[in-house]
């Protein structure tokens, strides 16, 4: 769940994962595509830096 401000509305809003049709990625960014609640489509992206790192236990 995160936050996009829409390019078709100009409204920032809360993106839950179920409207998420796809996620790509590099070894920094994050890109989720889905649809916004307008109906346009929308990608996001974001650093892996935003997503919690897990611990691995040596
Ligand atoms: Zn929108």
């Amino acid at each position: 769940m995160f936050i996009h401000s829409c390019s078709s509305c100009e409204k920032r809003q809360l993106i839950f994962p179920s409207q998420v049709e796809g996620v790509a990625g590099t070894d920094s960014t994050l890109s989720f595509s889905f649809t916004c609640w307008c109906g346009a489509p929308q990608t996001h992206e974001t650093g892996r830096a935003d997503v919690r790192p897990v611990a691995v236990a040596g």
